[in-house]
Protein backbone atom coordinates (compact mmCIF):
# COMPACT_ATOMS: atom_id res chain seq x y z
CA UNK A 1 0.00 0.00 0.00
CA UNK A 2 1.20 3.63 -0.89
CA UNK A 3 1.84 6.25 1.41
CA UNK A 4 -1.16 8.02 0.10
CA UNK A 5 -3.28 5.17 0.14
CA UNK A 6 -2.49 4.32 3.40
CA UNK A 7 -3.23 8.35 4.39
CA UNK A 8 -6.39 8.15 2.81
CA UNK A 9 -7.30 5.04 4.51
CA UNK A 10 -6.27 6.24 8.17
CA UNK A 11 -8.23 9.75 7.15
CA UNK A 12 -11.16 7.84 5.73
CA UNK A 13 -11.25 5.28 9.44
CA UNK A 14 -11.19 8.59 11.31
CA UNK A 15 -14.00 10.72 9.08
CA UNK A 16 -16.35 7.22 9.12
CA UNK A 17 -16.75 6.85 5.85
CA UNK A 18 -16.40 4.37 3.18
CA UNK A 19 -12.79 4.92 0.89
CA UNK A 20 -14.96 3.31 -1.76
CA UNK A 21 -18.58 2.72 -3.08
CA UNK A 22 -19.26 0.29 -6.13
CA UNK A 23 -22.84 1.64 -7.64
CA UNK A 24 -23.75 -1.15 -10.24
CA UNK A 25 -26.23 0.51 -12.67
CA UNK A 26 -27.81 -3.09 -14.62
CA UNK A 27 -27.89 -6.64 -15.18
CA UNK A 28 -28.33 -6.23 -18.95
CA UNK A 29 -25.15 -6.43 -20.91
CA UNK A 30 -24.07 -6.78 -24.67
CA UNK A 31 -22.25 -9.86 -23.74
CA UNK A 32 -22.57 -13.34 -22.38
CA UNK A 33 -18.99 -14.20 -20.78
CA UNK A 34 -18.83 -17.46 -19.69
CA UNK A 35 -16.75 -16.48 -16.46
CA UNK A 36 -19.91 -13.74 -15.89
CA UNK A 37 -21.43 -13.88 -12.42
CA UNK A 38 -24.99 -12.19 -13.47
CA UNK A 39 -27.50 -14.14 -14.65
CA UNK A 40 -28.64 -10.90 -16.81
CA UNK A 41 -32.49 -10.99 -15.74
CA UNK A 42 -34.26 -7.86 -15.59
CA UNK A 43 -34.48 -7.44 -11.66
CA UNK A 44 -35.33 -3.66 -12.11
CA UNK A 45 -32.82 -0.83 -12.19
CA UNK A 46 -32.93 2.28 -10.12
CA UNK A 47 -34.22 5.16 -12.37
CA UNK A 48 -32.71 8.41 -13.54
CA UNK A 49 -33.98 10.78 -11.13
CA UNK A 50 -33.24 7.85 -8.22
CA UNK A 51 -29.92 7.75 -8.74
CA UNK A 52 -29.71 11.73 -8.60
CA UNK A 53 -31.18 11.94 -5.40
CA UNK A 54 -28.98 9.46 -4.41
CA UNK A 55 -26.03 11.17 -5.33
CA UNK A 56 -27.95 14.50 -4.23
CA UNK A 57 -27.83 13.23 -0.67
CA UNK A 58 -23.86 13.23 -0.74
CA UNK A 59 -23.84 16.86 -1.27
CA UNK A 60 -20.00 17.09 -1.40
CA UNK A 61 -17.90 14.19 -1.37
CA UNK A 62 -18.50 11.48 1.19
CA UNK A 63 -16.22 8.79 0.04
CA UNK A 64 -12.71 8.93 -2.24
CA UNK A 65 -13.70 6.95 -5.09
CA UNK A 66 -16.65 5.77 -6.68
CA UNK A 67 -16.94 2.44 -8.76
CA UNK A 68 -19.72 2.06 -11.74
CA UNK A 69 -20.12 -0.91 -12.81
CA UNK A 70 -23.27 -3.55 -14.41
CA UNK A 71 -24.04 -5.52 -16.30
CA UNK A 72 -22.68 -3.18 -19.32
CA UNK A 73 -22.84 0.29 -17.64
CA UNK A 74 -22.89 1.92 -21.72
CA UNK A 75 -26.03 -0.19 -22.10
CA UNK A 76 -27.87 2.85 -20.12
CA UNK A 77 -29.25 5.75 -22.05
CA UNK A 78 -28.78 7.85 -19.27
CA UNK A 79 -25.22 6.72 -18.24
CA UNK A 80 -23.56 10.01 -19.23
CA UNK A 81 -26.01 12.00 -17.42
CA UNK A 82 -25.88 9.51 -13.86
CA UNK A 83 -21.96 10.43 -14.60
CA UNK A 84 -21.76 13.98 -14.85
CA UNK A 85 -24.10 14.36 -11.73
CA UNK A 86 -21.80 11.47 -10.10
CA UNK A 87 -18.41 13.21 -10.79
CA UNK A 88 -19.74 16.58 -9.18
CA UNK A 89 -19.88 14.89 -6.29
CA UNK A 90 -17.08 12.12 -5.80
CA UNK A 91 -13.25 12.33 -6.21
CA UNK A 92 -12.33 9.68 -8.10
CA UNK A 93 -14.88 7.56 -10.38
CA UNK A 94 -13.83 4.29 -11.86
CA UNK A 95 -15.85 2.62 -14.64
CA UNK A 96 -16.18 -0.86 -15.47
CA UNK A 97 -17.34 -1.46 -19.21
CA UNK A 98 -16.57 -3.99 -22.02
CA UNK A 99 -15.93 -1.14 -24.13
CA UNK A 100 -17.84 -2.80 -27.05
S1 LIG B 1 -18.98 -8.09 -20.25
FE1 LIG B 1 -18.99 -8.21 -18.01
S2 LIG B 1 -21.14 -8.05 -17.39
FE2 LIG B 1 -21.09 -8.54 -19.59
S3 LIG B 1 -21.27 -10.77 -19.68
FE3 LIG B 1 -19.09 -10.26 -19.70
S4 LIG B 1 -18.43 -10.32 -17.57
FE4 LIG B 1 -20.67 -10.22 -17.60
Amino acid sequence: MSALVAEMSNKALKLNIPLSVQLDLTYRCNERCIHCYLDHHDHGEMTTAELKIFSIKWRRPVFFYLTISGGEILMRRDFFEILEHARLRTFCIKLKTNGI
